[in-house]
């Protein structure tokens, strides 16, 4: 299999080793369906879920009408000529999966379920119906949940823990009174009790962990800012309360539903498995080209045509491009003209979260269905099972905080990440349990990602949402980082990049009926067809 460049693993016997094998590395890295210096329907920028989805619903939906001289009516083949451009060796952006010694670790975005509308329309779509894992199995022979408090431990049921992290997370969340069952009744919606949400939107989650901290005990806050932590990867005083309402909200307002929905089951095959799927529909359509290893430097919008420059000076151009880079490096792309105050500003502040998500696999079979939770940690929050690997080892996912943030390591300090690891195990263990690998990506150094999924800062939704939603010009913009619902998860990044897509086909498609209503008041059409090209 080849490798992709990025994300490495630890091994006792291999040390560290850079780059892992992924069936999402696209060999060769360009394909073109048209010559260069012609004008292609739309430009697709990124190759994450949002890209690849928009990419094959161009090229699979949106009729082709050619105007550039030629006869509107008569050449209208369906899908749009679609260019697809991407920084990476590979598909998927913050999602995508090594297979290790028969084994896949997802190294971005990895759970995703039937609550998840619009990913779940994908994965039937693609026969991946039947193709999953669930994660966080019973019947380990440590099958308990550990929570450590400063130098206090303990070992708790599974049942405790769903109900000590359940119900400190809905005291947390129930900021109305009433679980939000009301004000926040319909997750997707955008548009209910705006006071309401711009006040809580004030907020971070240290303000709000101030409010209820008498009602909690020590333990009790302990796994409530792991949790925290765990979803929005920095210090809670950054991390706005907002977006901690609107995930218990997504959770159907009940004090378990997030973790059932977020965290609990996983494509077998992977995520780059449904990622080679899309992609190759789309490219099977023959409206695809592509050019991955391709970083995009500039945008520039003349009006009638976009033009797109690549760092090493390749250009091509478009009638709308749709621009799916990670808000934390939007700010890298030139644009011309340049783009508003507020979306610049939006950029700049950016998304807070910088979690480390780190996998495990522990000697035999025995931590299957261990967990661990608490703070402060040595640098990690919280570890659980997974699943059990070919060689049955125990597979575990960790996590912790940004490691600029007090209590964060750097992911490249492997020693500190076995110590970060061991200290959440029951302290009766800890010389026993022997690590057999560490897999990992630094999405904190990524150049295209510079942090991992979506968490907004306090003020930042009422601020500049609607600003980064906003198109510039024929340039439109799709990243989970700020779509609507999922917004951070892998369903947002589905739901918009289809969405953007049929923004683009409505819009070409009125710019056709408007040009021909135009043609046909000029008396320039006859019998249907455009006589003089347009
Ligand atoms: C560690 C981690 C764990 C996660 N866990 C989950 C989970 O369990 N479930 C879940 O639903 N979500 C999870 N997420 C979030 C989810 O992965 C993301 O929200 C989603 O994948 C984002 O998709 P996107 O298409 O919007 O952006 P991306 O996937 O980031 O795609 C954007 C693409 O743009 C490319 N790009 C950037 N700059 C340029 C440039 N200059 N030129 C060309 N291309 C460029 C990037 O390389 C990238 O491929 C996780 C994310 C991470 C990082």
């Amino acid at each position: 299999m080849v490798s992709s460049s990025e994300g490495f693993t630890w091994t006792p016997s291999g040390g560290v080793r850079h780059g892992l094998p992924t069936i999402g590395v696209v060999v060769p890295p360009t394909h073109s369906i048209q010559p260069p210096t012609e004008t292609y329907d739309a430009i697709v920028i990124g190759s994450g879920y949002a890209g690849l989805v928009a990419s094959r619903d161009l090229a699979t939906q949106g009729k082709n009408h050619r105007v550039g001289g030629m006869n509107i009516l008569a050449d209208q083949q369906t899908g749009k000529k679609t260019l697809l451009i991407e920084a990476r060796d590979r598909l998927g952006g913050r999602t995508w999966h090594s297979t290790i010694n028969g084994f896949n670790y997802e190294l971005g975005g990895t759970w995703i379920h039937w609550h998840m509308p619009h990913i779940y329309r994908e994965v039937p779509l693609y026969g991946l119906h039947n193709d999953w894992i669930v994660t966080q199995n019973p019947g380990g022979k440590e099958d308990y949940c550990t929570i450590t408090t400063g130098t206090e431990q303990r070992n708790i049921s599974h049942a405790d823990e769903d109900e000590i992290a359940g119900r400190v997370f809905q005291i947390f969340c129930n900021v109305d009174g009433n679980n939000l069952k009301e004000t926040w009744k319909y997750a997707f919606g955008t548009n209910q009790a705006s006071e309401l949400m711009a006040k809580w939107d004030r907020l971070s989650c240290q303000d709000r962990l101030d409010e209820i901290h008498d009602q909690l005990t020590t333990e009790e806050v302990s796994v409530l800012e792991a949790q925290l932590l765990q979803m929005g990867g920095n210090s809670l005083a950054k991390m706005g309360l907002l977006d901690a309402l609107r995930w218990w909200s997504l959770g159907s307002n009940v004090p378990s539903g997030l973790n059932n929905i977020a965290l609990h089951t996983r494509l077998r095959s992977g995520n780059s498995a449904l990622h080679r799927r899309i992609f190759e529909h789309a490219v099977s359509t023959g409206n695809l080209s592509y050019a991955f290893e391709t970083p995009v430097q500039r945008i520039q919008d003349a009006g009638g045509v976009v033009v797109v420059t690549a760092r090493d000076g390749q250009q091509w151009k478009a009638k709308d491009v749709i621009c799916t880079v990670p808000l934390n490096v939007l700010s890298d792309l030139e644009f011309s003209p340049p783009l508003d105050a507020d979306k610049i500003e939006a950029a700049n502040e950016g998304s807070v979260n910088k979690c480390n998500k780190v996998h495990v696999d522990f000697n035999g079979p025995d931590y299957l269905s261990w967990s661990s939770v608490g703070t402060p940690g040595k640098g990690l929050v919280a570890a659980f099972g997974d699943h059990l690997t070919p060689a049955d080892n125990s597979h575990l996912v960790a996590f912790g905080p940004d490691p600029e943030s007090p209590g964060g390591i750097p992911l490249n300090d492997t020693e500190a990440l076995k110590t970060a690891l061991v200290h959440l195990l029951p302290k009766e263990k800890q010389n026993s349990v022997i690590i057999n690998r560490i897999v990992t990506h630094d999405w904190n150094n990524d150049e295209f990602a510079k942090g991992t999924w979506c968490y907004l800062p306090p003020s930042f939704t009422t601020k500049y949402l609607l600003a980064l939603q906003r198109s510039h010009g024929n340039v439109c913009f799709a990243s989970a980082d700020f779509s609507d619902g999922w917004r951070g998860w892998i369903d947002g990044a589905v739901q918009v990049g289809m969405q953007m897509a049929y923004q683009v086909i409505q819009k070409q498609l009125k710019t056709v009926v408007e040009v021909k209503e135009s043609k046909l008041t000029n008396g320039a059409l006859t019998n249907g067809v455009l006589t003089n090209g347009v």
